[in-house]
């Protein structure tokens, strides 16, 4: 609270001092479970612990950032406690898919939200064999995981007792075919879990087995006159047979009496304990809270695009409309460094391209990896929040940089006003984003319940403004005194008053919000001039780095190898092949960025069939002695993203630099020696033409005109057409002198006196 108010204030988030104290108490990465949760870790390996196991797993896929996995926590701690002695017949897994490192594990278990819980049977060979849990309560996870261990009757855990009723010559000859001492029988009804919990919390003792016994098995109830469930008898190796007197007939009044029974011991098991991943200490770095921070804007574009949407390996229908939106609003109105900007229209104009409905996660990663070194584009290669970042690393982080990201997102829409920008462009982007990717998937359901309550009612760029401010108050709301919640960061009713004393007023003795100065308090707070650029990392040496880990990324090296032999056999030649959107490899090293950049990725994937047709003259693309043939689509594209990047390094405002002006074909086209390239490929002389092409600083009226002549007259052609229209006039003309002519010489005629 200290903090927060220090924050409000406007002062520095924390003193130099007690940001060097947190340093020492804060982890870098956030764990909800710890050693003394009775739970694995699976951070060192999901495979091996899950896959090929002589016990059975029930294991839970969370984000630690997710609020509504931080709320389950109590709960899924309480279960480990409550089934402990179960082990290692089953055991309770974690594994923090919030976690990058843990990602693309993540994925290849099937986990899309949080929290994500499956069983999986012992001896469980594929992923895909797991089973998801929907149940979100102890008891009914443990009767989940009790129906479960009782199906998998053909391979069950070799320490899992037998869950299924007992019959009665297996009760008749128990003794002669066990070794026990005791035979504990507890009589109950189909849907009770009784016997069967009783049963399992006796998997580490000797000496003892507990079976179940139910109403419907006549025998044995008449046997044992038996009229009330659940009940307990004890038969002992010496024949004798005993009620078990319970005060209270409960799970736990069963097996404190059984574990009491003298013989009955606990066994000495190696059991599987906690191998978690250390902690490390984080540095709270002071942040200004009137402040935007860039740095948090770029992780929140990485963590979206790196850790959110790479959990579906294949993109396709409405999701992957939801990309396309979530990142044309990125790439239209997110005031980017250089590099992430030419990024965002890369990514924006390749998934432009993409025909069909679907596309592959990999090959999307490919182009936001920039692994066809296109020239000067770059995301942030890691998270680095600074005013998101919580007080523990559980705490804020993603979500915080989401909202911070979608409010600056609806505040540049009205500041660029484009003509084509709606004014629900950047909700509806929002809004599907949330709906398709955002892991918290109660949190999803949560803002689509608001986004259809009201959503639809937003008819300019200000209440986009206002729509998301008052639906993040209503979130607020909700989650204020939450145990979830950051102490250091509570939720309120924002702004606050020390962070805008013009947002509220008084009406009839009551507070209520100023909704003109509130919307201008959010303009100046979401605005471009606002946002911080400290601690961020440079462009160039992110670009540097992405580059050193692609190139060390073999087994894809490998993959792409046997793509393009797969692509050259099927073909049948080598095509110099350029994947749409790309500079043609070595081209963006050509260019002169950085000669320190590896140049090696020798070939690209076709992904796509190119347009081929075989060039006249030399261009950029071709290489002496190689077959003069090129990919049309790469070469539009090719020529589009030049025009991108060459505009992005001059210091243009970036509205001049705004995607409309950027990759603008109409823009494109006055370049005169494309027009002449496009003239020359269609074999038409070129000359006429140029000496009516419009150069810069004439008017764009002028240049429309040229762009409908440079469809292609040529001096022929114009010839053919003065020669055409000269005969036709001739023509015209000698028909005309021939009936006036004609006509005179009758009225002459009919003039002459008959005779
Ligand atoms: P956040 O609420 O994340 O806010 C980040 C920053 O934005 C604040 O520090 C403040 O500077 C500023 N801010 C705060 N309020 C406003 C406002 N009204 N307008 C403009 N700026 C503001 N968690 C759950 O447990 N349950 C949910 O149902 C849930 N739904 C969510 C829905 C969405 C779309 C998102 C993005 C997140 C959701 N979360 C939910 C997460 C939750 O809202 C917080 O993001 C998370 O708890 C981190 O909180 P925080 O303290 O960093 O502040």
């Amino acid at each position: 609270m200290m903090m927060r108010m220090m924050a409000d204030l406007g002062w520095l988030r924390v003193s130099g001092v007690l940001g060097f104290l947190l340093l020492a108490l804060a982890p870098a990465q956030a764990h909800l479970y710890g050693p003394d949760d009775l739970v694995v870790s699976l951070a060192d390996g999901a495979h091996s612990v899950l896959l090929n196991s002589s016990s059975a797993w029930f294991a839970q896929f969370y984000a630690s950032w997710c609020g509504h996995c931080q709320s389950f926590k109590p709960t899924f701690q309480a279960l480990a406690r409550d089934i402990k002695d179960w082990r290692p017949a089953v055991y309770l897994a974690v594994l923090d898919c919030g976690n990058e490192d843990n990602t693309l594990v993540c994925r290849e278990f099937d986990v899309q939200g949080f929290p994500t819980m499956k069983f999986f049977h012992s001896n469980t060979k594929e992923k895909s064999e797991a089973v998801r849990s929907q149940s979100r309560d102890p008891g009914s996870i443990k009767k989940f995981i009790i129906d479960k261990l009782e199906a998998s009757k053909d391979s069950p855990p070799p320490a899992c007792p037998p869950l299924e009723p007992i019959s009665t010559p297996e009760v008749e000859q128990f003794f002669q075919n066990n070794d026990e001492t005791y035979l504990v029988l507890i009589f109950e009804l189909p849907e009770m879990y009784t016997a069967r919990e009783v049963a399992l919390d006796m998997v580490q003792y000797d000496g003892v087995s507990v079976r179940r016994v139910l109403n419907i098995q006549e025998d044995l109830v008449t046997k044992f006159n038996v009229s009330s469930f659940p009940s307990g008898f004890l038969l002992s190796r010496d024949g004798s047979i005993s009620t078990i007197g319970v005060e209270e007939v409960s799970r736990e009044a069963y097996t404190r009496f059984i574990r009491s029974l003298p013989g009955v011991k606990k066994l000495n098991l190696n059991l599987i304990g906690w191998k978690g991943v250390e902690e490390k200490n984080v540095t709270l770095r002071p942040a200004n809270s009137s402040k935007i921070y860039m740095a948090d804007l770029e992780s929140s574009i990485h963590y979206s695009l790196r850790v959110e949407v790479v959990r579906y390996s294949t993109l396709e229908g409405e999701r992957l409309k939801a990309l396309c939106g979530y990142i044309n609003v990125l790439a239209k109105y997110f005031p980017a460094r250089p590099m992430l900007r030419n990024l965002l229209h890369t990514l924006n104009d390749w998934l432009g391209k993409q025909k069909g409905d679907t596309i592959m996660y990999e090959d999307f990663s490919d182009v936001l990896n920039n692994t066809y070194k296109v020239k000067d584009a770059v995301l942030s290669p890691h998270v680095n929040y600074i005013w998101c970042q919580g007080s523990k690393a559980k705490y804020r982080g993603f979500p915080c940089t989401v909202w911070t990201l979608f409010h600056l997102l609806t505040v540049q829409a009205f500041e660029l006003r484009a003509a084509d920008s709606e004014p629900q462009e950047v909700l509806q982007a929002m809004r599907e984003y949330i709906r398709y990717f955002f892991g918290c998937r109660y949190c999803a359901v949560e803002f689509e319940k608001m986004a259809s309550e009201s959503m639809n009612f937003v008819r300019d760029h200000d209440d986009a403004i206002r729509w998301l401010w008052s639906s993040h108050n209503r979130v607020n709301k909700r989650l204020a005194g939450n145990n979830e919640e950051d102490p250091e960061f509570p939720k309120i009713q924002w702004p606050s008053k020390d962070l805008c004393p013009k947002c509220r007023k008084k009406l009839l003795n009551k507070e209520i919000w100023d909704g003109p100065n509130v919307l201008r308090f959010l303009k100046q707070r979401f605005s471009e001039s606002n946002i911080s650029f400290e601690y961020l990392e440079d462009e160039k040496k992110m670009l540097k780095k992405l580059r050193e880990e692609t190139s060390t990324n073999t087994v894809r090296e490998k993959r792409e190898t046997k793509d393009l032999k797969e692509e050259q056999d099927t073909a049948g030649r080598n095509y110099n092949i350029v994947p749409p959107n790309m500079v043609p490899p070595g081209k963006a090293e050509e260019e002169g960025n950085d000669d320190s950049l590896p140049t090696t990725k020798a070939k690209q994937i076709l992904r796509h069939r190119p347009t081929i047709i075989k060039m006249k003259s030399n261009t950029a693309l071709q290489k002496d002695g190689e077959e003069k043939i090129l990919d049309l689509d790469a070469y539009e594209n090719h020529y589009f993203q030049g025009r991108t990047l060459q505009d992005s390094n001059s210091k243009l405002h970036k509205r001049a630099l705004h995607p409309k002006t950027l990759l603008d074909p109409s823009d494109a086209e006055f370049n005169e020696e494309a027009v002449r390239e496009r003239l020359l490929k269609r074999g038409i002389d070129t000359k006429y033409l140029l000496g009516v092409i419009v150069k810069e600083g004439d008017s764009n009226w002028k240049g429309r005109w040229v762009k409908m002549l440079e469809v292609g007259f040529s001096r022929l052609d114009i010839s053919l057409c003065i020669i055409l229209y000269f005969l036709t006039s001739m023509g015209l003309l000698a028909m005309y002198l021939y009936l006036n002519v004609r006509s005179r010489f009758f009225r002459q005629r009919c003039r002459c006196p008959q005779p």
